[in-house]
């Protein structure tokens, strides 16, 4: 079996990417490991998801890939540039106005006491994008008016208490916008917003990624809305990436146990929730996790392996592969074919 490698060209490779945080103090140290050698490649106007609960480690990818903190180990790529190696002036703030985020809370992300207009001139005084107040105007008016805040001489006047949640995550993406970025990583954009505006949010972005080659990481915890935005969706449990496929065929034929249970509890068309697969509950250990897959105490197909071996990736085709023992071991894909879509995903033998 092989994995399909689509012709793509990549933006972002995240190679092996982990993140460990320090707990205690003294000889009671330990570790807190919020994510483990987390791999993928993001193209070219594509849309990845990430999909987990709270915890599982979405947002804290998020977070290494905008650099707001440094990773534990692992490499990130930016059109095959090593950005972890380069110096934290200069080249960073290039990386940063390539790499933008959006986050979760548009309440929080705008500062009450400064206009609109001034939320959106400070980018493009940051990166050099407006050399005269005029053209600074003008652009901080093309902003708006991008993301359909009209009229846009008005709306730069205003406040963000006198905006709704979900102008106010217009205003977001617009700023995220103010550098032209090639990547906008999007920590749950509209799970703070009211149902009735999710849908024009995430049109905005679908337009955007159209208009202007725009890739994105899009983190949810809702599955649903994944099937909506994104080509492919990855479904991460307790800090490791379990799963991914493009984003049809996961949710026709999911193969992780956690994955079925998630889409069980996605309510189906005539409004009932399916919830027919059986788990049982718990939180995962992430301080000093045991060895094993993270999933074991909950799964109801757990066998003795599973809790002594961290499965491989293992490719169940059409561009599809899984961490979980119930499949094939002879199918275990190169760790390098999960980041890089050149290498053939070649059978290699042990866990990743
Ligand atoms: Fe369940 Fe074992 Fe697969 Fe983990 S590896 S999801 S415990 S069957």
């Amino acid at each position: 079996m092989t994995m399909t490698q689509p012709s793509v060209s990549p933006v972002l490779d995240v190679v092996r990417l982990g993140k460990y945080f320090p707990v205690g103090g003294g000889l009671r140290s330990q570790q807190l490991r919020a994510l483990h050698d987390a791999s993928f490649s993001l193209a070219e106007r594509e849309v990845i998801a990430l999909v987990g609960e709270s915890g599982s480690g979405k947002s804290t990818i998020a977070r290494l890939l905008a650099r707001l903190m440094p990773p534990s180990s692992g490499q990130i790529l930016f059109k095959g540039r090593d950005v972890l190696k380069e110096e934290p002036t200069r080249a960073s703030l290039a990386y940063r106005g390539q790499v933008q985020m959006i986050f979760q809370d548009p309440f929080g992300s705008l500062n009450p006491v400064h206009t609109i207009g001034y939320h959106l001139e400070r980018p493009l005084l940051l990166h050099n994008k407006a050399p005269t107040p005029a053209i600074l105007k003008e652009k901080v008016h093309a902003l708006l008016k991008t993301v359909d805040l009209n009229p846009p001489a008005e709306v730069a006047l205003k406040y963000p208490y006198q905006l709704s949640g979900g102008q106010r995550q217009r205003v977001a993406i617009a700023r995220a916008l103010a550098v032209d970025p090639s990547v906008i990583l999007a920590d749950e954009p509209i799970s703070m917003l009211d149902v009735s505006i999710r849908m024009g949010v995430l049109n905005l972005m679908e337009k955007l990624k159209e208009e202007r080659g725009i890739s994105y990481l899009y983190i949810t915890h809702d599955i649903a809305s994944a099937r909506y935005v994104a080509d492919r969706t990855m479904v991460m449990y307790a800090g490791h990436i379990v799963e991914g496929a493009p984003s049809e065929e996961l949710m026709q034929q999911p193969a992780h146990p956690y994955t079925k249970l998630l889409l069980s509890a996605v309510p189906d068309p005539n409004g009932s929730i399916r919830g027919d697969l059986p788990a049982r509950s718990g939180a995962p250990k992430l301080i000093n996790p045991p060895p094993g897959c993270p999933f074991a105490d909950r799964c109801p197909s757990v066998m003795n392996t599973c809790r002594e071996q961290m499965p491989g990736a293992v490719d169940v085709g059409s561009g599809h592969w899984v961490r979980c023992h119930l499949y094939a071991p002879g199918s275990v894909i190169a760790p390098s074919a999960l980041y890089d879509r050149t290498v053939p995903a070649s059978v290699e033998a042990g866990p990743l």
